[in-house]
């Protein structure tokens, strides 16, 4: 995972140096900014590979920055882990709602933090297998990473692609959250099931603009499918 560079945005600077300095030992390179502005204007140079956004910040606040960022077509794709002190679980959702692809409670081991990172780094990059996934006007291209319907992008995060990618190469199985956890999230990475359903309607949000949301089935009871018949 060496190359891989982390872009970590924390005004306290004890806070911000400790996570770079674990996240270098595991390898990566590290830039550090110490509030929005900050990190917009190191991301207007270059994209990191991720974002480590604490949600506290003195300026814009990282659930703000998040939203910002997941708004804009240069950064969409940029994979953000929120950091917080709050472990509520209304602002887990929110956290998620903004458009990061990870959510972390403070305090967390330097051990946990990379592993998290590995995981949503996993689920941006590359998959095996076909290179073209077709599916009811759908064409997931995994050499590009874009997904399009009649032609027409498909605006996608990280976690939503692969889990579109999940379901496309998997159609007409009912899959149970936990089952969806383990196959797009991996087995090792605690992930509360509720995530599931956040994930599962930014997926369906970004369909619905190309008329393919009905692809995305709740099976009451039992998880989701994906299925081109009617439910
Ligand atoms: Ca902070």
């Amino acid at each position: 995972m060496s190359d891989r560079e982390i872009l970590v945005v924390e005004d306290e600077r004890p806070i911000r140096e400790m996570i770079a300095f674990g996240l270098r030992r595991a390898g990566f390179e590290v830039r550090e900014a110490e509030d929005s502005r900050a990190a917009r204007a190191l991301l207007a140079d270059r994209h990191p590979d991720l974002l480590l956004l604490d949600w506290m910040l003195p300026d814009m606040s990282g659930l703000e920055l998040a939203k910002l960022l997941k708004r804009d077509k240069d950064t969409r794709e940029l994979p953000i882990i929120l950091l917080t002190a709050r472990a509520e679980e209304a602002d887990k959702v929110a956290g998620l709602e903004s458009g990061a692809d990870d959510y972390l409670t403070k305090p967390f081991s330097p051990r946990e933090l990379v592993a998290r990172i590995n995981a949503v780094l996993r689920r941006a990059g590359p998959a095996g297998g076909e290179e073209r996934v077709e599916f009811e006007g759908i064409v997931l291209d995994r050499a590009s990473h874009r997904v399009t319907v009649d032609g027409r992008s498909v605006a996608l995060g990280p976690t939503e692609y692969r889990m579109l990618e999940f379901f496309l190469t998997h159609p007409e199985r009912v899959y149970s959250r936990e089952q969806l956890l383990d196959r797009i999230w991996g087995g090792n990475v605690y992930v509360e099931e509720r995530t599931i359903d956040v994930h599962i309607r930014r997926l369906r949000k970004a369909l619905e603009e190309h008329g393919r949301d009905h692809l995305i089935q709740t099976v009451r009871g039992a998880g989701y499918r994906c299925s081109a018949l009617a439910h």
